[in-house]
């Protein structure tokens, strides 16, 4: 049985003030703390948010694949780690579509953060063209087999998968359960014929446009085990209702 996860991705937004009422909404809904959530706010914002709520589960938005460096701007695995980040975002589409990231820049990074024990979420999905090309499921099986080529396969037993579709993600247009989990079951049988017991623990969450009335359809799918959430994870209330909606609340 494989356990659900939400992963909420503050991508460049917020400040100081906003993590203080964000955090005092969070402290109201939840007595105890939740080990289910990793937010990962923007590195700047790690310090104020594990002070405001002292067991929350941090992530990386993004990690170098050098351990350190002449690398202006960028921060190692290693730091993040060191910041208590037990996740990273490895390929976010933002990534590699603003920043130009290809498959073995991704794997650098999938590989990087492992070696610095922090739990890479490797982030794969097509573009809108693609999937009218017909190539959606090419495009991913060809993104997540290039991470099973540089790592090995034995390195999903450590990793987080997200399917996100490009075109879903901070469009306000989500994949239907049923879209989502034709992909999602593709990447676990691939996976599956690589490793039978990786394919069926590993957690592949579901991104792109995920809100509180969504996530419990989506949840509800055999192979989705969780969620990647944008913008609605700015809202505490709303991203503690997706929480919520996974199948084990
Ligand atoms: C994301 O940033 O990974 C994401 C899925 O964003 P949104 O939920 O806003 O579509």
């Amino acid at each position: 049985m494989r356990r659900g996860l939400i992963g909420g991705n503050w991508k460049m937004n917020g400040s100081r003030e906003f993590v203080a009422a964000f955090a005092s909404r969070w402290t109201e809904l939840h007595a105890t703390p939740v080990d289910d959530v990793f937010i990962c706010p923007p590195i700047g914002l790690f310090d104020a948010l594990s002070r405001a709520l002292p067991h929350v589960v941090l992530g990386a938005q993004n990690v170098y694949l050098e351990a350190s460096g002449a690398y202006t701007g960028e921060h190692s695995a290693d730091m993040v780690s060191d910041l208590g980040a037990r996740f990273a975002l490895v390929g976010h589409s933002e990534r590699r579509q603003l920043f130009g990231e290809d498959d073995s820049t991704v794997a650098g990074k999938f590989l990087a953060s492992q070696r610095a024990g922090v739990t890479p979420v490797l982030c794969v999905g097509e573009t809108l063209d693609e999937r009218r090309a017909g190539a959606a499921a090419d495009v991913v099986a060809r993104q997540i087999d290039a991470v099973v080529a540089a790592a090995g396969i034995g390195a999903f037993n450590d990793a987080v998968v997200a399917y996100e579709p490009v075109w879903a993600i901070g469009t306000g247009e989500t994949a239907t359960p049923a879209e989502a989990q034709e992909m999602h079951e593709m990447i676990r049988e691939r996976l599956t014929k690589s490793d039978q017991n990786v394919g069926d623990a590993i957690r592949i969450l579901y991104g792109g446009s995920v809100k509180a009335d969504n996530a419990a359809l989506l949840f509800a799918e055999p192979d989705i085990d969780g969620g990647l959430v944008g913008g609605a994870s700015l809202d505490a209330a709303e991203l503690n209702t997706i929480r919520q909606s996974l199948p084990e609340h």
